[in-house]
């Protein structure tokens, strides 16, 4: 029983039964024939002629079958085996490894989705570990702001007064921040934000989140201006989280934007979809950078950014939000010092309606 299980005695076993068939179909058709058409007197010549035939090819095909059997088996078992043994090498920690491919159509196939697999294995091991080292990096400056100040007080070289414990607080607060940012991401990640799709009005809800921003854009000396249809512009979409989406992309604009400038948000209806897009005269992006907005923790100018508590985090935060709503976040920038514009796309809500109502 244990052997029927092995895959080697299966085709040995088969290539011997197409033989047994062979020689008992040939017996019992020679045996017929030779009845009907041999003259009995011949007959016992004929049947012995017959028998020795058959001896010869019944033993020269189970000689060739099992030879082929066996070449077969090796060509089967063997790339089989070497991928056991590399999955086993993989599970143990091992993801540089990768198997060789074989010359047979199917086996090359299989041998090359367990490479892609392991390639993919490598590369989320590899983002797991950049993530560690970027979170440890991130909790690590603010650590360090507070040990100092606490260094300067206790050592009596900083005074307890409402300035240091104000900038203690605001070192906290990063901290916070970050830790709440990495949460979010976590949940966006892992696809456990839940949403809740209707359809709404585009163009109100970036008026609501203008007038929300207007008294931090006054401070900054920043304008600002809304471009959009008279008309209701509907997408369908999560309406808060295409708030917080929005929020964080005007919220970059104006961190980005030095005073004087300007920040303009363009509603607009497409054909298959509906945007807005966060233009703003600020810093720009060069374009070699442009790919990268959007992985965690990527800041074009890590000091600036960090130095004004951002966490690297929004964008790759903001386009999972909107790829989750079937949307996208697009950016593009003339280059550095000529302003950055960032593209949020929606399905369109009047198309979703329509959907809905044929369906
Ligand atoms: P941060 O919290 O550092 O702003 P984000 O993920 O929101 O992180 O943005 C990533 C990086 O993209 C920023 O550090 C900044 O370098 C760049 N960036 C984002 N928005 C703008 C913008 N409007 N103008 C120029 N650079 C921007």
């Amino acid at each position: 029983m244990g052997l029927w299980r092995q895959l080697r005695w299966r085709i040995i076993a088969a290539q011997m039964l197409v033989v047994l068939v062979g020689v008992v179909t040939l017996i019992v058709t020679a045996d017929i024939v030779a009845a009907r058409t041999v003259d009995p007197a011949l007959l016992p010549v004929f049947e012995e002629a017959v028998l020795q035939a058959l001896i010869v090819a019944a033993l020269a095909s189970a000689l060739v079958g099992l030879g082929a059997s066996l070449l077969l088996v090796r060509e089967i078992l063997r790339p089989l085996r070497q991928l056991a043994v590399s999955s086993r090498r993989i599970a143990s920690g091992h993801y540089d490894e990768r198997v060789t491919v074989p010359l047979s159509d199917e086996l090359r196939d299989v041998a090359q989705s367990f490479n892609q697999m392991a390639e993919a294995l490598a590369q989320v091991e590899q983002q797991r570990v950049t993530l560690i080292g970027n979170v440890a990096h991130e909790l690590r400056t603010p650590l360090a702001g507070l040990e100092g100040y606490l260094e300067g007080l206790l050592d009596g070289v900083l005074p307890g007064d409402p300035e240091t414990i104000s900038a203690m607080q605001h070192e906290v607060r990063r901290l916070r921040r970050l830790v709440d940012d990495l949460q979010h991401l976590s949940r966006v990640e892992a696809g456990q934000m839940p949403l809740q799709s209707q359809v709404f009005d585009l163009v109100a809800l970036v008026q609501r989140i203008v007038a929300q921003l207007r008294p931090q854009l006054i401070e900054q000396c920043l304008e600002i201006a809304v471009e959009a249809p008279d008309r209701a512009v509907l997408a369908y979409a999560d309406p808060d989280r295409t708030a917080q989406v929005l929020v964080n992309l005007v919220g970059n604009a104006i961190r980005y934007t030095p005073e004087d400038g300007c920040i303009t948000l363009r509603v607009r209806s497409e054909v298959e979809h509906v945007q807005v897009a966060v233009e703003d005269t600020g810093i720009g992006i060069p374009a070699e950078a442009l790919p990268y907005l959007f992985e965690r923790f990527y800041r074009v100018d890590p000091s600036r950014s960090r130095a004004s508590g951002g966490s690297g985090i929004g964008l790759t935060i903001a386009r999972h939000l909107a790829r989750a709503m079937g949307g996208e976040i697009t950016a593009t920038s003339p280059g550095i010092g000529q302003g950055s514009v960032f593209t949020l796309t929606l399905p369109r809500g009047d198309n979703e309606r329509g959907k809905r109502h044929s369906s």
